[in-house]
């Protein structure tokens, strides 16, 4: 905030003595590689999510590519990905050499992937769907699971939004065969990079735990202990580890998210109560379906210029937005993805990010709105 110019941020971080302590013994500790509080981390995310295959790693595309080797996609394999989500939900799944079929949205007012979708794309290669829970709010989920159980598909959630999210008491990130996070600073809790994934099948967690460190048969923490002298490598695998001083961090932001998720949501409320009186933009609904983590506050304009407007307007008084996203469709190095997803990219059109942290107060989010306002004529 106090380094961008900006005078109302689109994301901010909390971060306090806790967090400082906390890194500053690891430092004292002087293990700074994977060790025991990534243990610690890991067990407290897994209580939080109800879910015993936890594992920490870099950041949250690491842990999407690592959940799609996991599961042992490949070349020749095809997975739905929805069009309107962050690049990485299919480069993930690409990084593999499977390839990406891309899925259309819902509505204007419900941007997650439209269940019906993938009864019009699953073909005879196709193996997985990811599933995103855009901006926090649960995708359809019950319809989605139905979908892929029907055309025998694997279920990988990009729960990067979602930490915190539930339907029917069940968590966000939890629901299919592998459920990805990211902690970077923009996202709901931090630890600068990082992310985890989630398995529901103890063995594809320990394909995963294999292949987040080369394929090596033992660790260095267990060699450093030493229960282990020396290793195999089993396969082609990867660096995606986190390290202590990260999952220090993220340990005492995890206790933080109930009341991180709690304050973006009175301010989403808030959001929503101002704009209703619009007829030039609408803040959509997102389906209203069980608990939302309030990732992103999110409004509709009645076009993609008035968006552009509204957009210019912000930006003269200072105010950050973003456009989460533009259609994966309409990248270059998407572009042989035959998709045909014309609600997606009308939402990348016509929507326009709005900032949401727990940094903000409730007159910034009224000031926000009064420009909204004006921009529309309606203030
Ligand atoms: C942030 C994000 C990611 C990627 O996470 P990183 O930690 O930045 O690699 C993936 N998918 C979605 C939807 C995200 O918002």
């Amino acid at each position: 905030m106090t380094e961008s110019g900006w005078r109302i941020t689109l994301a901010d971080v909390v971060i306090g003595d806790e967090e400082r302590q906390a890194v500053d013994e690891v430092l004292r500790s002087g293990w700074l590689s994977m060790g025991p509080r990534t243990e610690e981390f890991e067990r407290a995310l897994g209580a939080a999510l109800g879910t015993p295959n936890v594992l920490a790693v870099a950041n949250g595309t690491a842990a999407l590519h690592l959940a799609a080797a996991a599961l042992e996609l490949g070349p020749g394999d095809e997975v739905i990905v929805p069009a309107l989500t962050f690049v990485a939900s299919a480069a993930g799944i690409r990084a593999t050499g499977a390839s990406v079929v891309l899925g259309d949205s819902l509505s204007l007012d419900d941007f997650a992937l439209d269940p019906t979708e993938i009864d019009r794309l699953a073909g005879p290669a196709t193996r997985a769907v990811v599933i995103l829970h855009y901006g926090g709010y649960p995708a359809d989920v019950d319809a989605l699971l139905a979908a892929a159980e029907r055309h025998g598909l694997l279920v990988i959630e990009d729960a990067a939004h979602a930490l915190g999210a539930t339907v029917d008491g069940r968590a966000c990130g939890a629901l299919g065969d592998a459920g990805t996070f990211s902690f970077f600073p923009n996202k709901n809790m931090t630890t600068g990079e990082g992310g985890a994934v989630v398995f529901a099948d103890e063995q594809a967690a320990e394909r995963g735990r294999r292949l987040r460190s080369h394929e090596m048969t033992t660790l260095t923490w267990d060699r450093h202990r030493g229960h282990a002298s020396s290793y195999d490598v089993l396969g082609l695998g990867f660096n995606y580890r986190i390290d202590e001083i990260r999952a220090a961090l993220g340990t005492v932001q995890l206790g933080r998210l109930p009341q991180l998720n709690e304050t973006r949501g009175a301010l989403s409320e808030r959001y929503r109560k101002r704009l209703a009186a619009s007829e030039r933009v609408a803040v959509p609904s997102q389906g209203g379906r069980g608990r939302s983590a309030y990732h992103l506050a999110t409004l509709v304009a009645d076009s993609p210029e008035l968006r552009d407007e509204l957009r210019e307007a912000l930006r003269a008084e200072r105010i950050q937005t973003s456009v989460h996203y533009p259609a994966i469709s309409t990248f270059t190095a998407y572009a042989g993805s035959r998709a045909h997803v014309p609600r997606a990219e009308e939402i990348a059109a016509r929507s326009l990010t709005l900032p949401l942290h727990p940094n903000l107060r409730f007159e910034d989010v009224d000031l926000v709105c009064d420009v909204v306002l004006r921009a529309t004529g309606e203030a």
